[in-house]
């Protein structure tokens, strides 16, 4: 498993998942060759075959006084693409194994509400979706639950996986900004989801940011306007991803993506003429 020191808080990286994607279905783009015109990319976000990966993975930010899991996977959920339907992945057991069991949980951050961040929210028990993390208050941003909240009804996804969590109470919903704790806040990534956040991380000197699904590819910071699956507002999400840049590129932030393969996480930075590069942080 991989974690960062960032000061005195470590993050952990959680899998549940690998999946194999193309540069056609996952960035919409026909540029088959666009990846080959970088020398960074091959071989952790690039393969031969003109393929990249897609992570799953969750992430806890243990500050030492408090336990927040960012984002919660696919888990036993049931979304429409059925390579990913009820997954009976050891995910659990390897939080657990981490030193996190589910109730020692304070915290859920769900960056946005698609299926793939939020389906260990709950866990089928005996035909019943019940709270995987009982103890936790789980933050969602008021502007993304009030998007998806009118679809619920039709949205098989979030019936299993927020309903239970509101009527159990657990929900609290959270402007954008929003404070976790010390050294650990939210901030606005809007365009994938009306509602999405990033969300950094500060202990000390050192700082990291979460990406959520702001990129999916690490080449959308090179490249902002290549969109990202599924995004709501391709023109939001590319100023986004514009800003971005422009906050965190050589500032030494650790920059963890939600959905990078290993190492992961890297630093943004602008060359000598200005153009942006991203540099895998491969020490760990
Ligand atoms: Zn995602």
């Amino acid at each position: 498993m991989t974690a960062w020191p960032i000061g005195s808080t470590v993050v952990h990286k959680v899998l549940e998942a690998e999946v194999r994607a193309s540069l056609t279905t996952a960035l919409r783009t026909e540029d088959t060759a666009l990846l080959k015109r970088y020398p960074w990319p091959a071989p952790d976000f690039s393969r031969a075959d003109g393929t990249f990966v897609i992570s799953v993975h969750a992430l806890v930010v243990d500050t030492g006084a408090r336990r927040i899991l960012v984002d919660t996977c696919v888990g036993n959920s049931r979304p429409s693409v059925p390579m990913l339907r009820m997954l009976d992945t050891t995910w659990l057991d390897d939080l657990a194994a981490l030193g996190y069991p589910a109730e020692s949980i304070d915290t859920v951050v769900c960056t946005h509400l698609h299926f793939d961040h939020i389906g260990w929210n709950t866990r089928l028990v005996e035909g019943e979706w019940v709270p995987t993390f009982p103890r936790a208050r789980h933050l969602v941003t008021r502007t993304e639950w009030n998007h998806w909240a009118g679809e619920a009804g039709a949205e098989a996804g979030l019936r299993d996986t927020m309903w239970p969590l509101v009527d159990a109470g657990l929900v609290d919903l959270v402007e954008t900004d929003h404070r976790v704790c010390e050294g650990v806040r939210l901030e606005a990534a809007p365009g994938h989801t009306p509602g999405q956040v990033a969300v950094v991380v500060e202990s000390g000197e050192e700082r990291a940011v979460i990406t959520g699904d702001l990129v999916h590819h690490p080449v959308q910071f090179i490249e902002p306007d290549l969109p990202g699956m599924a995004d709501v507002d391709a023109v939001l999400a590319a100023a986004t991803r514009r800003a971005f840049v422009e906050r965190y590129a050589d500032t030494g932030t650790l920059v963890i993506g939600t959905h990078f393969p290993a190492p992961t996480a890297g630093l943004v930075g602008r060359g000598g003429n200005g153009t942006v590069r991203f540099v895998a942080d491969d020490r760990r």
